[in-house]
């Protein structure tokens, strides 16, 4: 191993840095003001848990749980797990902290970085970042409706609109035993042509042989039977005024009745948010409901719903939209001498206090490679200040974009660029 490959971080693990954090920043902010305007309030839960914790919500036959989790012992020999995704936390701390006293829906937003062990690529990393909601404590349609009309605005304010939006319903406990069975039935003259993991998820949970990416089981599920199909009641009627108030809310849905999602928690509505810019990895929002996982974490029955947003794809998207901002100072102070250099201390720190981002020359950098630099920070403005301008009380600016130009006392500066 050469020096330089033993200090590179780990595979599929990214660093994110300037210019591209501030992409990072904007989709971040615009999360925040679009969600709390539905009232979504931020939570922090930790990034390593019991591993037990996503074993049982997640489930066992998945593929996080059955081959992608960071999983350690720690020094005391507990199983411990870096998050794969945010739900469970939430959920835990949810119950943990009797947060369900509190009126319902209680709603949460969360963000940062989940790890999963997968293969490295194109919008597939070991560590990824999500920023999720969650609103617990409402079976009502209307919330599927909000949440997905939520995502939607979220996304038109970053100014991405070629997404799909597509919806399904997968029923609960009581319906899905009955799809199960004739899913099993649809693929019992198939087994042996399914891939290894089909062939297991055959036996454990033969919904996820809807969700699996392999080309022959792609093929093989043609003319599979469709869970919407085999909804009880409530969950037809439920599904039925998600989709009329998705109609309402001009959200372009597509029903597809094969999205049944990669976590067993999820009942009733689930939904995914796609796009074509981004290749395979299409993915860049996905969520649904989760009635009973509250439950299942010990705490009352709390009907809840919630979706993650794929941070790297959609930074991608919009790096490819061409649509960044990078901030940039508003003064570079450039100055020749000693004494020039006391002043440009004192006035930036005035203007810093001021909420002004100034930039100053270093280490007696000639003005040439001072104005060099300048330019190439795009500051809006270069104030130069040299023995002249220390002795007249005046000093120089220009306007870098325009090149216009002028002298002013230094007691107005303040005022002039404030
Ligand atoms: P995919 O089908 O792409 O594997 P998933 O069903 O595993 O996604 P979720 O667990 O629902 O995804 O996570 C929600 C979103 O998080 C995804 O739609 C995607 O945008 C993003 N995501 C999931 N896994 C990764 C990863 N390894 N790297 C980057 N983003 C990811
Ligand atoms: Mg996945």
């Amino acid at each position: 191993m050469s020096s330089a490959e033993r200090y590179n971080a780990l595979k599929g693990i990214q660093d994110i840095y300037p210019p591209e954090i501030y992409i990072w920043q904007e989709v971040e902010k615009t999360a925040r003001d679009v969600f709390s305007t539905y009232g979504f309030q931020e939570l922090r839960a930790p990034i390593i848990e019991p591993t037990d914790i996503f074993v049982r919500s997640i489930g066992e036959t998945t593929d996080i749980v059955e081959k992608e989790m960071y999983t350690f012992s720690d020094k005391a020999g507990r199983s411990i797990t870096l998050r794969p995704e945010g739900t469970a936390p939430l959920v835990r701390c949810y119950v943990q902290n009797h947060l369900y006293n509190l009126p319902s829906p209680q709603k949460f937003f969360y963000s940062g970085p989940m790890f999963r062990y997968e293969r490295p690529q194109k919008g597939r990393f070991r560590q990824f970042y999500q920023i999720g909601v969650e609103a617990l404590g409402s079976s009502d349609p209307k919330l599927d409706a909000e949440i997905i009309s939520m995502l939607k605005l979220f996304f038109e304010r970053l100014g991405l609109k070629e997404l799909n939006y597509d919806v399904n319903s997968i029923g609960c406990e009581k319906c899905r035993p009955d799809y199960k069975i004739s899913l099993l039935n649809f693929f019992s003259d198939k087994i042996d042509r399914l891939c290894p993991d089909c062939k297991r998820r055959y036996e454990y949970n033969p919904l996820r042989i809807l969700d699996c990416k392999v080309d022959e089981c792609i093929t093989l599920k043609a003319g599979a039977p469709r869970v919407i199909d085999f909804l009880c009641g409530g969950c037809r009627a439920h599904f039925d005024v998600v989709l009329s108030l998705l109609n309402l809310l001009n959200v372009p849905y597509e029903i597809n009745t094969n999205m049944v999602r990669g976590l067993d928690y999820y009942t009733r509505t689930t939904f995914e948010v796609t796009t074509k810019q981004l290749g395979a990895q299409n993915a860049v929002a996905a969520g649904g409901r989760y009635d009973r996982l509250v439950e299942e974490f010990g705490g009352p029955p709390t009907p809840a719903i919630g979706f993650a947003i794929g941070m790297e794809r959609v930074v991608e998207l919009l790096q490819s939209s061409n649509k960044q901002d990078i901030p940039n100072p508003k003064v570079f102070i450039a100055t020749i001498g000693a004494p020039a250099e006391k002043e440009s201390l004192i006035i930036a720190n005035k203007l810093r206090e001021n909420g002004v981002w100034v930039e100053i020359g270093y280490a007696g950098n000639s003005l040439k490679s001072q104005l060099r630099k300048a330019d190439r920070l795009s500051s809006d403005y270069v104030l130069i200040i040299g023995d002249d301008e220390i002795s007249s009380g005046k000093v120089k600016w220009k306007h870098l974009s325009d090149g216009t130009q002028g002298e002013i006392p230094f007691s107005e500066v303040y005022d002039f660029l404030t």
